[in-house]
């Protein structure tokens, strides 16, 4: 199961960030209110996600880690519509296969009832210990990559996978604005994010994560029709600094790249992007779960509409009338 978890971990695991992501996913489908992120040395050293989310009950904690353990579909059937992010149960079994993980986590209100168990690129440990935790799950993975020299040597510069660990940071904070943050590198508070409810609220954080730049010259979307719902921020002309890494798509609050989105996207900006220019925009498209498809990748970045007619000319309408109201 090792050497499994560890070819899992190849496709889960690419980097530092991609396991910020997977540990965060967890917090979110765990119902958590409150993130609160550590990392050092770009990742290298220490990913600590902390949550205030349910919790795993200790007979589950050694579960949890295996392979294919996971507590979020029982069924094929509960396969269609998926709502949760995580679903493969693959995530902390392929990290603990390839670093030192830690997991705290307690189910109750009393601290005194936390546990711990702990897997250093081994099966995964089954001695599960008291120790104290509030409400919620710590995992700590520390030392990536420690015991597959190969995949440490891809390892970039701490600027560069920290780099990476921020923008993984921007999308998840970006993809619940009822959940409050805190991303910390090397000890220095990066971000501190209260929850925002109001579409000012909302707005700060952008700006927060994105710059005042962007914000200053957003329009604001809401289009709503049968079953689709879509709303957020695109960049108008205005926008002197657009930066293509500045495109930001989620469905049904997962991030996502699409080709689909993306041909709809550009053609409704066609004829007020001036040449050359890259639309710039942090868009929400909402529709029933049933009606797509996340589980095309296991990284999930990518999405099978059902009717990917539909939603193509639903975008390109409703970002082309809201773009072209700004020029009459
Ligand atoms: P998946 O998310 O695909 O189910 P993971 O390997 O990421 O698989 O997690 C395995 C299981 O561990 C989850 O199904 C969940 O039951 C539990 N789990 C992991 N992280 C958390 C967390 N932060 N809070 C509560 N439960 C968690
Ligand atoms: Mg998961």
């Amino acid at each position: 199961p090792r050497l499994a978890n560890q070819i899992a971990a190849g496709e889960v695991v690419e980097r530092p960030a991609s396991v910020l992501k997977e540990l965060v996913e967890n917090a979110i489908d765990a119902g958590s209110r409150r993130i609160e992120i550590e990392l050092e040395a770009g990742g290298a050293k220490l990913i600590r996600v902390r949550d205030d989310g349910s919790g795993i009950d200790a007979e589950d904690l050694p579960l949890a880690l295996s392979r294919h353990a996971t507590s979020k579909i029982a069924t094929l059937d509960e396969l269609e519509g998926v709502a949760s992010l995580g679903f493969r149960g693959e995530a902390l079994a392929s990290i603990g296969s390839v670093a030192r993980l830690e997991l705290f986590s307690n189910v109750t209100d009393e601290p005194a009832n936390g546990w711990r168990v702990v897997a250093e690129g081994r099966d995964m440990a089954s001695r599960v210990s008291p120790a104290p935790h509030p409400r919620g799950t710590s995992v700590a993975v520390r030392d990536l990559f420690f015991n597959t020299p190969a995949r440490r040597k891809f390892l970039r510069t701490e600027k560069t996978e920290y780099g990476h660990l921020e923008e993984a940071f921007r999308r998840l904070a970006l993809s619940r604005y009822d959940i409050g943050w805190v991303l910390r590198h090397n000890q220095k508070g990066i971000h501190q994010l209260r929850p925002a409810a109001s579409l000012t609220e909302r707005r700060a954080r952008v700006a927060a994560l994105l710059g005042q730049e962007f914000v200053a010259n957003a329009l604001d979307v809401e289009v709503e029709a049968t079953g689709l719902r879509l709303w957020g921020w695109v960049g108008l002309p205005t926008h002197t600094r657009a930066q293509a890494d500045q495109q930001y798509f989620f469905v049904n609050g997962r991030v996502i790249r699409d080709r689909l989105v993306a041909h709809a996207v550009r053609q409704a900006y066609r004829d007020v992007l001036f040449h050359g220019r890259q639309p710039v925009f942090v868009l929400y498209l909402e529709l029933d779960p049933k009606v797509v498809d996340v589980n095309v990748h296991p990284t999930k970045h990518e999405v099978r509409f059902r009717d990917s007619r539909l939603v193509h000319d639903f975008l390109f309408s409703s970002l082309h009338r809201a773009l072209a109201d700004t020029r009459a």
